[in-house]
């Protein structure tokens, strides 16, 4: 991809942010091809059944997840993860940018999934219990109206250890992949970009996954894990970039969310608009949890995309149309950031295709922003995260800021007192102890 072709395929109005992108500095896009949400739902390859089997999946699951993983007992073995509001840090982001953020500020704590910590305990857990089932029913080994828990038996481990898995990943996608697919009896290998923090391969290691680590970035890690996979007949691929279980599996979280709003006594309607902020690496987060809440919210939930500075992928596919056909890379962007959980050159094309007519927008933010928030979330609420997982922190105030034409143009001004504003906190419980203090530290410079 050369500039003469990505400059031809932008409209007037994006080549001055494509400029802004290349320069590394903070921008806010609109979707020119966001669409009714019902005609989008319409046209989309997949639907709500698809999303409600993947549920149904995880409910049969449930288990034997709570047998195995004694931290989601009290959920009955349900994965998923608190929503809790944030007032003071609401405070504090008003103060710092010098304008009230109108509205509800609630952060969705992935970062507290069990099992993981991450986002990926969603996706990635779910496509592994899927592969396992299908082994399972394939093999007349069980029958879908079974207890599930029987899985955790000798006999079945024995079962599984005849196949295995690969993956590859910056970091949390092979710490779910590899927790999740070691206790099956699985053999698994995962392999690490140079992103990929040290702790998270000794804890892998430490659980009998077979870990290799590439010098480059996730792009690479992704393509020999490919290559690999393709060479062993009884070895299953979760490919990151195309994988449709693994947004199914993300896609689940909306239903759950809707519940808890509940809760909360959060209403989303009409005159209550709901605006969700995703971090955003490959996509297959981000676009499963956004898909799923446009098919519980429909109009009513407006979902922007963050990537950091220097790994805008899916924005730059998204703004030129080529989807995984550029890279951060073809237009000078180094894709080196602290964010390690988003640090993805290149885009899910799949993903970028499915989500283009429900996302609302992109913004990015660069890394010192990422760790000044890290820590004010630590001050005013005591709140632990990873950095990837601050990239939804900004988006009320990039909103309020530069997103009034989007608001204009969606009637929503005179509403904003009643919205909610939910952050996706992506990661960070399992952040080691030392790690989170430099962290910490980084956000005091
Ligand atoms: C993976 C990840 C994301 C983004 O998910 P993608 O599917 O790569 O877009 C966001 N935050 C954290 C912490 C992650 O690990």
């Amino acid at each position: 991809m050369n500039n003469n072709e990505i400059n031809t395929s932008l409209s007037i109005q994006n080549l001055p942010l494509l400029e802004k992108l290349k320069s590394l500095d903070e921008i806010f896009w609109l979707n020119p091809n966001l669409e009714d949400s019902k005609l989008a739902i319409e046209k989309s390859p997949l639907t709500a059944a698809d999303i409600k089997a993947a549920e149904e999946r995880l409910n049969r699951f449930a288990p034997y997840i709570s047998k195995v993983f004694p931290e989601t007992r009290a959920a009955s073995g349900m994965i998923e993860s608190p929503l809790v509001r944030i007032p003071s840090m609401q405070k504090k982001l008003a103060l710092d940018n010098g304008q009230p953020l109108l509205g509800d500020l609630l952060l969705k704590c992935d970062s507290h999934l069990p099992i993981s910590g991450s986002i990926k305990a969603r996706g990635g857990i779910y496509e592994i219990l899927k592969h396992a089932e299908q082994l399972a029913l394939s093999h007349q080994m069980l029958t879908i109206q079974d207890d599930y828990s029987i899985l955790a038996s000798e006999k079945f481990r024995a079962f599984f250890s005849q196949y295995s898995i690969a993956v590859g990943s910056t970091g949390n996608l092979g710490l779910s992949i590899g927790i999740i697919s070691a206790k099956l009896g699985f053999k698994v290998t995962v392999h690490m970009s140079a992103d990929a923090k040290q702790w998270k391969k000794d804890l892998l290691r430490s659980k009998n996954v077979q870990v290799i680590e590439y010098d480059s970035d996730y792009s690479e890690a992704v393509t020999q894990g490919r290559i690999q996979a393709e060479a062993d007949p009884s070895c299953y691929f979760v490919d990151d970039e195309n994988s449709k279980d693994l947004f199914l599996g993300y896609a689940v979280a909306a239903s759950r969310l809707k519940n808890q709003l509940k809760q909360l006594e959060v209403v989303v309607d009409e005159n209550h608009p709901l605006f969700v902020y995703l971090p955003c690496g490959v996509g297959g987060g981000p676009g499963g949890v956004a898909f799923g809440l446009k098919q519980v919210f429909k109009d009513n939930v407006h979902c922007f995309f963050a990537e950091p500075t220097h790994s805008p992928c899916m924005v730059l596919g998204l703004m030129t149309g080529y989807h995984d056909q550029i890279s951060v890379q073809d237009i000078g962007i180094d894709n080196v950031t602290a964010a390690d959980g988003l640090a993805v050159g290149r885009p899910s094309g799949f993903v970028g295709k499915i989500i283009e007519p429900f996302l609302s927008g992109s913004y990015t933010i660069s890394d010192e922003d990422l760790y000044r928030l890290l820590k004010d979330l630590v001050d005013t609420e005591n709140i632990h995260l990873e950095p990837s997982a601050l990239a939804g922190m900004i988006g009320p105030v990039f909103l309020y800021r530069d997103g009034l034409d989007y608001l204009r143009k969606n009637m929503l001004l005179d509403k904003m007192s009643n919205a909610t504003h939910v952050v996706w906190a992506t990661g960070g419980s399992m952040v080691p102890e030392d790690m989170m203090a430099q962290y910490y530290q980084q956000g005091s410079n």
